[in-house]
């Protein structure tokens, strides 16, 4: 065995890591054949990533929008260490350990709502996945059985599990596994931007839609599952929260169970530490993981009100959640989230965001002035900026994103357009000045592809 381990990598020593990459791995979200070779990443500090050579590039969307206060922070990495050298895992069903008790400890009071219960999970999809069979089995466990149906906004991504796929399938990843997947209805998410001036026009007739659904399905509607305010996978797409507001209290007429997935906009990205402090409907259940430990390990939290609880708490094992992963509350990723929270006072970590926040909402307003005909829908929220290039082909799979990732990269800075709208979504350790400088940069990219491609 390890003769023939020895042989392997002995005859692929000649390759760079990249070429011996693309002989074996088979890479998330990504077709081997016609993307690009992998760029090699050796190390990270701040709201940087640096390769084998030296070169360094901006990480401009926050490692898959988890990285938090930024790569490798010392203050993380010791927690870490500790936690490594203490207990590095433990078996979570009738076991119990500090860090696990001490994060949802401090996380309840944080959240937007009445939550008073926190169950682990490893990633967001699973975070998603507890969090649809919680509400599906909160009506099972009272006996509804006419509440079946399951809705979510058109546009939502929620994970690539197949309860997650389902509520997601209207972003048209999932096309092999239709038959696979249940029955969801889809309503309108109203996405807006800077000098929009159609959006009222545009929510009243979503609430239209919403209101004729709600007449015959309401009361058969068991789930909602939405993005609060931004919308990741299907272009940074945002919504008013006003608008937000009149669905969720449309829905609580109904007593429809909310689930709100805070897997992308918690912990500070949207301007708030979570979406949700921006409407006063709070949701019966929460989602999160990526920037629940500043990114570093990977753990996610779904949390409930006592509402939901209350149905599953009982003698009887057939009312009980039947859910678990191996790597559930995994200590070293409790303390990494403990440690994170402590950053967000430390550090000032909600001042910092808003700060950024002004520097995205400078730089497009500038972008725009310069060049107002080669983008358009300019939109921000918290810390991150979108605008969407003005081409042809606006559809995710097209060519402009992988020009538009090369050419950044080539300047130093990793982005990752989703079709023509191109993103940038800081650590939130990058400097003011920094994150002009890319702006800048980026809008003398832009503006050459989009001329080239006219
Ligand atoms: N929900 C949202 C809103 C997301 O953005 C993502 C990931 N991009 C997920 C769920 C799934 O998370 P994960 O990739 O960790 O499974």
């Amino acid at each position: 065995m390890a003769m023939k381990q020895h042989k392997i990598m002995g005859a692929n020593a000649h390759l760079s890591l990249a070429e011996r990459d693309k002989q074996c791995i088979w890479h998330p979200f990504s077709q081997n054949k016609i993307d690009p070779m992998p760029l090699e990443i050796v190390r990270a500090q701040g709201s940087k990533l640096y390769d084998a050579n030296g070169n360094s590039y901006y990480d401009l969307v926050s490692s898959w929008w988890t990285a938090l206060h930024g790569h490798c922070h010392p203050y993380i990495t010791q927690a870490i260490t500790e936690q490594a050298k203490t207990l590095d895992q433990v078996i979570f069903a009738k076991c119990t350990h500090p860090k696990a008790v001490e994060l949802v400890e401090r996380l309840l009071p944080l959240l937007p709502g009445e939550f008073t219960r926190g169950f682990y999970s490893i990633c967001g999809s699973t975070a998603v996945e507890v969090g649809l069979k919680m509400a599906y089995q909160y009506w099972h466990n009272q006996d509804q059985t006419n509440r079946k149906r399951i809705l979510a906004f058109e546009g939502g991504y929620h994970g690539d599990t197949f309860g997650a796929m389902a509520v997601g399938r209207s972003t048209d990843f999932f096309e092999a596994y239709a038959p696979l997947l249940h029955p969801v209805s889809f309503i309108p998410f109203v996405e807006t931007w800077q000098h929009d001036e159609n959006v009222d026009h545009k929510e009243l007739t979503a609430l239209a839609q919403l209101d004729e659904y709600l007449e015959q399905h309401g009361h058969e509607t068991a789930i909602f599952i939405y993005e609060p305010l931004l919308q990741g996978s299907s272009g940074m797409r945002i919504c008013r929260p006003q608008f937000l507001e009149a669905v969720l209290k449309r829905l609580k007429q109904y007593d429809i169970v909310l689930i709100a997935d805070e897997i992308l906009t918690g912990f500070g990205r949207t301007g708030t530490m979570f979406a949700g402090e921006q409407v006063s409907t709070a949701a019966d259940i929460i989602c999160l993981s990526k920037g629940l430990t500043s990114g570093s390990l990977p753990l996610a939290l779904t949390c409930c009100s006592d509402k939901i609880y209350r149905e599953f708490y009982s003698a009887s094992w057939s009312k009980a959640l039947a859910h678990s992963h191996s790597f559930d509350a995994n200590p070293m990723a409790c303390a990494t989230a403990c440690a994170s929270l402590d950053l967000f006072e430390q550090e000032n970590t909600m001042v910092l965001i808003n700060k950024l926040h002004k520097v995205h909402n400078e730089s497009l307003k500038n972008i725009h002035l310069n060049s107002p005909g080669d983008f358009e829908k300019q939109r921000t929220i918290g810390n991150v900026g979108v605008l969407d290039l003005k081409v042809q082909d606006t559809d995710y799979t097209s060519d402009i994103k992988h020009e538009v990732a090369a050419k950044c990269l080539e300047a130093g800075m990793l982005l990752r357009p989703l079709g023509n709208s191109v993103y940038v979504m800081p650590p939130a350790c990058i400097c003011l000045d920094e994150l002009r400088q890319c702006y800048r940069d980026l809008e003398e990219i832009l503006r050459v592809i989009r001329r080239s491609n006219l």
